[in-house]
């Protein structure tokens, strides 16, 4: 006898990156955090603050924030649904669109996780298209699984590759479900697919503050598409998704493109280094538009280094799956905190 659904019973739990306790001094590089504070402004709104306005509910649709994201990315302001976190637009989007087999949710693979997670839960059956060693993308083999939403995370996670605009342009012109571009790295890449939410109906872009803009843990992030598309997403969304608090801040932050952009740079030229020094080291590195690299170690043995590494105290990730078991996903920090990382791994 279970309390639970049998699609509860059946699923596995998403299990993300370890949150050190707060006080436990360690270099995290392992969940993709922005090592930079965010924008200064957005600090000065959070002090601002009014303490009545947390008495009263919050904006429902978080306007000024839609606002500030329109104003900033020069798309319409009634083009955006804003989330808890683009998980949270995810989950949306998943429950507004997937179930059983024939509304199904697809997907090349290494990807997010949690898109396998939240289809789960629904349950809506997935279809995993693998990638090949390149990393194109499967175009075909995606098409043909008539996904009910079919999802793209470009530049992507783990690999850290980005996909071509024009692969994109043709899977949206070819699938008949929606398809959901998953910009999570946008800021730390050199193009996005924005401009096709303006070409298809069936195109929904997702950006977080959590990478770009260093605000993780303020659970905001978003997703670009035609009001005719966001319609039966908001239906879904819960009413209070999204705090006043984070409204304020992310809104700030929003405004400040050239703060993010800045630290974005920072980031860029951090990760040319790494990739560098990682390869002096022959580690294998796959070339990446996030911030972070996939490494391969010369010996292969990933999962003993990622202890190694954890027992000194660096916090990188490992993925203990088909085609990732020998290799290491290492969040670009600071030049100090990739430095130590380099020192510990020419010890070994
Ligand atoms: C980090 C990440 C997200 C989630 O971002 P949140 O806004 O923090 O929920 C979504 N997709 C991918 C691929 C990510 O890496």
């Amino acid at each position: 006898m279970s309390y639970f659904r049998p699609a509860i019973d059946a699923m596995t739990g998403y299990v993300p990156g370890e949150q050190p306790k707060s006080g436990i001094k360690v270099i995290k590089l392992n969940t993709n955090e922005n090592p930079y504070l965010p924008s200064p402004k957005a600090i000065a709104a959070l002090a601002s603050i009014d303490p009545d306005t947390l008495r009263r509910y919050p904006d429902p649709f978080a306007y000024e924030f839609c606002l500030a994201v329109s104003e900033s990315l020069g798309i319409p302001k009634d083009w955006v649904i804003v989330g808890n976190g683009s998980d949270d637009v995810l989950n949306i989007l998943i429950r507004a669109v997937a179930e059983g087999s024939d509304r199904q949710v697809v997907y090349p693979m290494p990807t997010y996780v949690l898109y396998r997670t939240l289809a789960a839960m629904q349950p809506a059956q997935v279809a995993e298209i693998p990638y090949g060693d390149d990393f194109r993308l499967p175009i075909a083999e995606l098409v043909a699984a008539n996904g009910a939403v079919t999802f793209i995370a470009s530049p992507n996670s783990p690999s850290g590759h980005i996909v071509p605009l024009a692969d994109l342009r043709e899977l949206a012109r070819q699938v008949t479900g929606i398809l959901a571009i998953d910009e999570a790295y946008v800021d730390f890449a050199e193009y996005s697919a924005l401009p096709l939410v303006q070409e298809f109906e069936n195109v929904i872009v997702l950006r977080t503050l959590s990478k770009g803009y260093s605000l993780a843990g303020l659970r905001l992030g978003f997703g670009i598409a035609n009001p005719k598309l966001l319609s039966g997403l908001f239906k879904v969304k819960d009413s209070y998704n999204i705090d006043t608090v984070a409204i304020a801040v992310g809104t700030a932050a929003m405004r400040d493109q050239d703060y993010k952009n800045a630290c974005a740079a920072k980031v860029k030229t951090s990760r040319t280094k790494l990739t560098s020094d990682l390869k002096n080291l022959d580690y294998t590195v796959l070339e990446s538009h996030g911030n972070f690299v996939l490494t391969t170690p010369p010996k292969g043995n990933a999962e003993e280094i990622y202890l190694k590494l954890k027992e000194s105290g660096i916090l990188v990730r490992y993925f203990n799956q088909a085609g990732l078991s020998d290799k290491l996903r290492i969040t670009v920090g600071t030049d100090e905190q990739n430095q130590a990382l380099i020192d510990f791994l020419s010890t070994l």
